[in-house]
């Protein structure tokens, strides 16, 4: 947990945020600036920063967050018509908000690249 950080304050309801689903070890909320139809964002519980601060011992996270990303494909109803998984990892990855998290975009059409 870190009082700064806007992703950990939303998974302790301290910041509102329209969280879709949650277990032990992940939250998934709706974007608030959503760039598709679905736009929901997956996070760990545990404050990691980036990708690129994840150790061997996030093996299991990292794989339970792409099955939780494809159980809420199916809840969205994005599942058959395909969905787009984004890291942004770091400054010049684009990323804005530094605790990791997994775009998941559907509903529609997406171009070549997010
Ligand atoms: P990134 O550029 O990958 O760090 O993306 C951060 C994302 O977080 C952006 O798509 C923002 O719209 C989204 N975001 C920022 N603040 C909030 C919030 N309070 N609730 C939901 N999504 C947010």
């Amino acid at each position: 947990m870190s009082d700064e950080c806007i992703f950990c304050r939303i998974i302790n309801r301290e910041l509102p945020g329209d969280i879709v689903y949650e277990d032990d070890r992940v939250v998934a909320f709706r974007d608030i600036n959503p760039q598709a139809p679905v736009h929901l964002l997956i996070i760990p519980r545990r404050h990691i920063p980036t990708l690129a601060d994840v150790s061997d011992d996030d093996t299991e996270l990292l794989g339970h967050i792409l099955q939780v990303a494809n159980v809420l494909a199916g809840k969205f109803d994005v599942k058959k018509s395909g969905y787009r998984i984004v890291n942004n990892c770091g400054a010049d990855g684009g990323q804005v908000v530094f605790h990791l998290h997994f775009h998941l975009l559907g509903g529609a059409p997406l171009g070549r690249f997010a």
